[in-house]
């Protein structure tokens, strides 16, 4: 909490000096902060040698490198079973297939996350785009993006790897 309102206050007064410029990096330590108060104890790191054995070079490539598997390549855009998906990096929780839709992008895409709490988005400009990129909030491996192009309620489509999701078939 202290180290919180610390926090605080330092981007508050770099953003008296600064302006603008500064407020979104100051918001994503506010952020980063907080999380870091949320999930100390349930935090999962590994060395980069832990997640090479751990992850195929496939999964190591999206999860670690923040790649994209091919489009309509992976198992489980097409999975109608009901269950659960996980992270290959921690198996948190992810997605329940009731969220699950046909988005026909050739992804896994889901309209919400189990939980809020569990996956943690941040800014991506890469490739000249201005997208959200999702990750798991445990592990930090990185899961794919997230578009305001999706279905009701929420109007979100989770736009996921295939390859950074492990299936759980619940009955
Ligand atoms: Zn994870």
């Amino acid at each position: 909490m202290r180290r919180r309102q610390i926090v605080r206050g330092l981007s508050s007064g770099l953003l008296l000096f600064w302006g603008t410029p500064l407020r979104a990096f100051a918001q994503r330590i506010r952020v980063f902060a907080s999380a870091q108060g949320w999930y100390m104890s349930d935090r999962i790191e590994r060395t980069e040698a832990e997640w090479r054995q751990r992850l195929t070079a496939e999964q190591y490539r999206v999860a670690r490198e923040r790649g994209t598997e091919a489009a309509f390549s992976g198992t489980l855009w097409n999975n109608h079973a009901p269950g659960v998906y996980r992270c290959v990096g921690c198996e948190l929780d992810l997605f329940h297939s009731e969220t699950k839709f046909e988005s026909g992008t050739g992804w896994p895409s889901f309209s919400a996350p189990i939980a809020e709490a569990n996956v943690a988005t941040e800014e991506d400009r890469s490739f000249f785009m201005r997208r959200t990129e999702v990750h798991c909030a445990r592990c930090e491996s990185h899961l794919g993006h997230v578009f305001s192009d999706g279905p009701p309620p929420t109007g979100k489509r989770y736009c996921i790897n295939s390859v950074v999701l492990v299936f759980v078939a619940m009955d």
